[in-house]
């Protein structure tokens, strides 16, 4: 088979759509560098694990599967992070079945975005914050370490928040608990809806 890359998914919206919540020079520096570089670094794993296959060179398997997991998952992660976002509304909140399913699992969407932001604030260093349904459309909030560690095995991301100092420091310097705060008008419920009925 033909070597396996991964690709950089253009935004679904202008750089400057998401103002003032993330400025326009954030999303530039995060679509364009960071998840390009997740982007070559999970295609540079593919590329030696390729390599390795035909028997051109030799790698130390458990290293290029460490950088493969790390730089995958930022790929991954990163491109269901731009469509789970749009333009800011104010009062922003999940209807149809999805909001159903909050208000069912976490008792409302107050608790569901308690929990979520308690799980973003108290990431350590860098990650992510997740919400996430089993196969029987059961729903958790999730806490990542980096880009990949913490998960849960099978678990579909449905909503995710970028927390890494990347995400939010030029535009709100230390006060990841306002990022947080505003990043809730940017959240694009019909994608969130759109993941969980897939
Ligand atoms: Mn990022």
């Amino acid at each position: 088979m033909e070597i396996k890359k991964v690709e950089l998914p253009p935004l679904p919206y202008k750089y400057n759509e998401l103002e003032p919540v993330i400025s326009e020079r954030i999303m530039r520096l995060h679509h364009d560098k960071h998840h390009l570089a997740y982007v070559k670094g999970a295609n540079s794993a593919l590329e030696k694990l390729y390599k390795f296959r035909k028997g051109e060179i030799e790698i130390n398997v458990r290293e290029v599967l460490r950088d493969l997991s790390f730089h995958m998952n930022g790929h991954v992660l990163h491109s269901i992070f731009w469509k789970n976002m749009r333009k800011p509304e104010e009062n922003n909140s999940p209807g149809g079945e999805i909001g159903d399913r909050i208000e069912k699992v976490f008792g409302s969407f107050e608790n569901l975005k308690k929990e979520f932001s308690a799980s973003a604030k108290s990431v350590e260093g860098v990650g992510w914050a997740i919400l996430a349904k089993d196969e029987e459309n059961y729903l958790y909030v999730l806490n990542i370490e980096k880009h990949n560690l913490m998960h849960i095995a099978g678990f579909k991301p449905l909503l995710v928040l970028d927390v890494w100092e990347h995400a939010f420091y030029l535009d709100y310097e230390n006060n990841k608990a306002s990022y947080i705060e505003n990043w809730w008008k940017v959240v694009n419920w019909d994608d969130v809806e759109k993941r969980f009925k897939e």
